[in-house]
């Protein structure tokens, strides 16, 4: 229900940002317009992807659509968020608009294969940058830093302060996620149940079937945020995870074109526009200062 109404007001937002309303009075409006401006001249190298993708006039985004605040469909199901966002500020770079971004929905364990087989050009979903995921893909950033918590039943009725409190219950989270990893190496005495993805962790916990849920910190937000009078976030993050925009391995040229990208939003205000817009207004925080970008 909670979901629902967050999913019409991000709805109302996507609007507003969208910059083409007649309200042009709008305060927040005109921010967005100021902020992320599709670049109109734009010149890339034959043969870069850059080229390619402005060329063929579309940029394919893979991201997540359950996710409140990074990746949520709205009732058109059109995905909002900070990721969606993010995509917004490299499309304008490339010369198109959000109009021609095609975002195909991915869950945590497609996300390198998503990449590989291009199925798309770009995957911003929540991505944590890793050694193992380096082999097979590049990325740039980080765009942000989050950090692996756990999700109770309100009022936290087992009274689970961080993952060694895990033993002997039941966890859930998702395929394919570094989350579920770390617990699956480093806490072997909690029972996992994994889903493909967290919105069905979040009902295996509202149904009491599991007594936590683990994943970042703030798509944890984003659930408790959709249904607070049932979840609430433990609050004590116990990893780090830098989120990267996944794409081909070897692409040198467009990750650093999605590097400088990345830092020109986080000079020019539209990173933190982005935020406010978005995870920001569900988490009422301001935007953090912004990762220092890794050109490994
Ligand atoms: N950031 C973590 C990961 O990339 C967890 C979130 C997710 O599954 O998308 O695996």
């Amino acid at each position: 229900m909670r979901l629902t109404r967050y999913a019409a007001a991000a709805a109302a937002l996507g609007v507003v940002l969208t910059g083409c309303s007649s309200e042009a009075g709008d305060q927040a409006q005109d921010a967005a317009e100021n902020t992320v401006e599709v670049q109109e001249d734009v010149s890339f190298e034959a043969g870069t992807t850059m080229a390619e993708i402005n060329e063929a006039g579309v940029l394919r985004v893979g991201t997540k659509i359950d996710q409140p605040g990074f990746g949520l469909a709205n009732t058109e199901g059109t995905p909002e968020g900070f990721d969606v966002e993010m995509a917004k500020i490299i499309a304008a770079e490339l010369g198109l608009s959000e109009d021609q971004i095609e975002f195909t929905e991915t869950v945590s364990a497609n996300r390198e294969p998503f990449i590989q087989n291009g199925q798309v050009d770009i995957v911003i979903a929540t991505y944590t940058i890793n050694d193992t995921r380096k082999q097979v893909v590049d990325f740039a950033g980080p765009y942000y830093e989050a950090g692996q918590d756990i999700m109770v039943a309100s009022g936290n009725p087992e009274g689970i302060e961080g993952p060694d409190d895990l033993a002997g219950l039941n966890v859930c989270s998702v395929e394919g996620s570094t989350p579920a990893e770390n617990i699956r190496t480093n806490y072997p005495e909690a029972t996992l149940t994994l889903y493909d993805v967290y919105s069905k962790c979040a009902d295996d916990l509202l149904n009491g079937n599991v007594d936590a849920v683990t994943t970042d910190n703030v798509i944890l937000t984003g659930l408790v945020a959709g249904n607070p009078d049932a979840f609430e976030l433990v609050g004590n993050p116990f990893t780090e995870e830098p989120y990267g925009i996944g794409l081909t391995l070897g692409d040198t040229e467009f990750r650093d074109f999605l590097n400088d990208t990345l830092e020109q939003s986080f000079e020019d205000g539209s990173w933190e526009a982005a935020w406010d817009a978005t995870a920001g207004a569900i988490t009422g925080e301001p935007a953090p200062e912004p990762p220092a970008v890794d050109r490994y």
